[in-house]
């Protein structure tokens, strides 16, 4: 019975993230270093700073997307979900929303939660309730953060994106270092699934300790690599459901691909791609 194993795209087994918040024009100068070095992010944004005009404009976020990068919501007004009451909260992240895809004529589904996030509750929400009305409003995963750890798996809910790392992490390179070292492909299949590291922060934390040689550092270990897909958040999250949306036997000898997606897999030390619409026997 073939033993399936997902890999990302063009057979890679490692994949790296990035995920920056906030309007701040330093945005610029990080884009400008993770460029050459070919790494993606994610630009979580507010809505309304941009429409005000105050710091990054339109054409910063258009840069972005023209790079390759994603822009995600962040808030109009940068409102944490577990702070106002909740109407005002499910305004913000909607207006968010809807004020970005007006700007970029584009549809926009990622978040990152501003301030604390789901990790504090004072208006007699919780969890759930923010889960909730983000999955009604189309919002199809949501980056949190205050669980920094090296087991660089992919998350087991879209709403609770947990980091790696902050940039700051004073484990950051023993962390990056393991994830390098790592082979997926090689041992017990139970330990050949697929890894993500993901880094976090906001570009005004270099420029504010002046240390913007960590970030070339960070991206000249991470960036450059073979076995590595560099992708941006909604990336990994709609490669990753369009894997999860494959049709299989019981026995996992016959297998289809519902999706628009090319998909990779193993199956007992062999590589397969499946096309848009194949059904394949293993
Ligand atoms: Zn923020």
């Amino acid at each position: 019975m073939p033993f399936l194993i997902m890999r990302y795209p063009e057979n890679k087994a490692k994949a790296v993230t990035f995920s920056y918040d906030d309007n701040h024009v330093y945005n610029r100068h990080l884009l400008e270093i993770i460029d050459r070095h070919g790494i993606k992010c994610t630009f979580n944004i507010n809505s309304a700073g941009i429409r005000r005009g105050t710091a990054m404009l339109t054409e910063d976020l258009q840069t972005m997307l023209d790079h390759g990068h994603e822009i995600a919501i962040h808030g109009a007004e940068h409102i944490a979900p577990g702070m106002v009451p909740l109407p005002q909260a499910v305004r913000d992240d909607l207006l968010c929303r809807e004020e970005l895809e007006k700007m970029l004529g584009r549809i926009i589904r990622g978040m990152a939660y501003p301030n604390s996030g789901v990790l504090r509750f004072y208006n007699g929400a919780d969890y759930a309730q923010v889960r909730d009305y983000l999955k009604a409003i189309g919002i199809v995963y949501s980056r949190t953060l205050g669980a920094d750890n090296d087991k660089f798996l992919l998350p087991d809910d879209w709403w609770n994106w947990n980091p790696t790392a902050h940039h700051n992490n004073g484990n950051l390179f023993t962390y990056i270092d393991k994830f390098l070292a790592l082979d997926p492909s090689d041992g017990y299949p139970n330990n050949r699934h697929v890894r993500l590291f993901y880094l976090w922060g906001h570009s005004f934390e270099f420029e504010n300790k002046g240390n913007w040689d960590r970030l070339e550092e960070i991206c000249e270990k991470l960036g450059g690599h073979e076995d590595i897909w560099y992708a941006t958040n909604i990336e990994i999250h709609d490669y990753v459901e369009a894997y999860r949306a494959m049709q299989t036997s019981v026995n996992c000898d016959i297998v289809h691909n519902p999706t628009a997606t090319k998909l990779w897999f193993q199956a007992d030390g062999k590589d397969y791609t499946l096309a848009p619409g194949e059904t394949i026997e293993l």
